[in-house]
């Protein structure tokens, strides 16, 4: 009996995203990397499709990727940030800016994930 009750606890997992729906064990998770397909198991939210995969399998496919050398290695570079006039600088780069083409006229959107800082590029 234990254990049919963990498993209600399990399938009822409130989604941290939407606040709504619940996360549902799904095996069918896809990861893409420089054309690379892979599959990780993890949980669904069955309201807005948000995906989390379990963090071993994250950690099985950055493996994976790295034996594929498709992992993207050049963005864990080491930066220091500088200050200008009006606040803080971060310099892309050349590597990242080499990478995806950057000619300084995009305009980017940011965003705070946790402690991390997402660039994403228009
Ligand atoms: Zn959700």
């Amino acid at each position: 009996m234990k254990n049919d009750k963990e498993k209600l606890m399990i399938a009822l997992k409130p989604c941290p995203t939407c606040e709504k729906g619940s996360l549902l064990p799904v095996n069918d998770i896809i990861s893409e990397f420089s054309g690379y397909v892979f599959i990780e198991k993890g949980e669904r939210c069955n309201e807005c499709g948000e995906e989390f995969p379990y963090q071993e399998e994250t950690q099985k496919t950055i493996q994976a990727a790295r034996k594929l050398a498709v992992w993207p290695e050049t963005l864990k570079l080491h930066r220091k940030l500088s200050k200008s006039g009006r606040g803080i600088v971060f310099r892309i780069p050349s590597d990242i800016e080499k990478q995806l083409n950057l000619d300084g006229s995009e305009e980017v959107d940011v965003s705070l994930l946790g402690n991390k800082i997402i660039l994403k590029i228009h």
